[in-house]
């Protein structure tokens, strides 16, 4: 399939605001193509970003058929663009495609698409230390029928923001709230896609822990409610004694890409991670031993953040006197310098556009 080119003719050169919100700034364009069961993908292009037109029976609207992504680019010291494991995230789109009875995409041909619209796009790419231009591909089903069923039509975007530094005043760790009121996922449930459903389940509780004065909330599994999940949109790491532990993938939580990352480099360096099932009170009787050291979580976003102080029942944990953990510390260190090309990208991790 050939991408057709609509671009807008810009007079000015592109002026970054001094401060990046995430996700409020959008790039001048965005890839778009349509799915039909006769033509399957058609109508590739690159054209202006802009409000789009669905009908107000859009399937998507009332039974939320829709998946989405999230990875970043960044700009590299040579002024070349790097983006971060991108296959994978196309992979794990195709995974939510089909739990969602949605159509795949093609890898190659969107991967492509990505990098042509990149290349476009290369003056919204943010260049001070720690901004990047965030990646949003997003599919949903769009047939106006206000029956529950899968759509038979889709659309496929990809739309650019430009995001500012997630630590602005140095790697601070964060609060969170362990709850045990609401759950997010139950086995066999969505829990392993991204899609919309996960993200409204979760928004009441979340919108509770910020009242309390916390940032994120700790899911617990949605059976017993014993068993510690994810944070918000990032994946949790606890570090027992020597052991770093995360939830294994057991299709509760979010398989992130960072996750998949930090294990991968936890092994390199031969720490002792294990993908095993922790219980909130595993981790309450190791900080009341003293040997809870850390807890931080993963995710594109932050990358790795620090979790200083974790709230369960009546039990206010702070860990490691609520300063970033060592291995928390070095994760971030590796993976941002991987990502912005200030290290050694030893595991290939890193596609470079030119
Ligand atoms: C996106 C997301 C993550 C993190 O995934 P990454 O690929 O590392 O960005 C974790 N949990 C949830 C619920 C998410 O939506």
């Amino acid at each position: 399939m050939d991408i057709e080119y609509q671009l807008v003719k810009r007079t000015e050169k592109v002026q970054l605001p001094e401060k990046l919100e995430f996700g409020r700034l959008f790039t001048d364009h965005m890839f778009i193509m349509e799915y039909t069961p006769e033509k399957g993908w058609h109508n590739a292009k690159i054209t202006k970003y802009e409000p789009f037109n669905i009908s107000l029976a859009s399937i998507v609207l009332h039974y939320g058929q829709t998946i989405f992504e999230g990875l970043k680019a960044y700009k590299r010291p040579d002024g070349k663009i790097g983006i971060f494991r991108p296959e994978k995230n196309f992979e794990r789109l195709n995974n939510s495609a089909r739990r969602m009875c949605m159509p795949e995409v093609d890898i190659d041909f969107v991967l492509k698409a990505l990098y042509e619209l990149i290349k476009i796009e290369r003056d919204w790419i943010p260049d001070h230390p720690g901004t990047s231009l965030y990646i949003r591909p997003l599919m949903f089903g769009n047939d106006p029928f206000l029956g529950v069923r899968p759509s038979d039509t889709y659309i496929f975007t990809i739309i650019l923001s430009p995001v500012g530094a997630y630590y602005k005043e140095g790697f601070k760790p964060v609060k969170i709230l362990a709850t045990d009121k609401y759950v997010r996922a139950v086995r066999k449930g969505l829990g392993e896609c991204k899609t919309a459903a996960n993200y409204a389940a979760s928004l009441l509780a979340f919108k509770e822990a910020q009242q309390q004065g916390f940032s994120q909330v700790l899911w617990l599994d949605a059976i017993e409610q014993k068993y510690i999940e994810e944070v918000g949109t990032m994946n949790l790491f606890v570090q027992i004694g020597e052991e770093i532990t995360t939830a294994p993938l057991m299709g509760t939580i979010l398989p992130g890409i960072t996750r998949m990352s930090v294990i991968e480099l936890l092994k390199h360096w031969k720490l002792n991670i294990q993908e095993r099932r922790v219980s909130i009170d595993e981790v309450v009787e190791a900080y009341k031993n003293g040997s809870l050291k850390d807890v931080f979580g993963t995710g594109t976003a932050a990358v790795i953040s620090s979790v200083g102080i974790l709230k369960y029942k009546d039990i206010e944990m702070t860990i490691n006197n609520n300063q970033p953990g060592e291995i928390a510390l070095k994760l971030y260190d590796e993976i941002t310098g991987i990502q912005y090309g200030t290290k050694p990208d030893i595991f290939n991790w890193v596609k470079i556009i030119e």
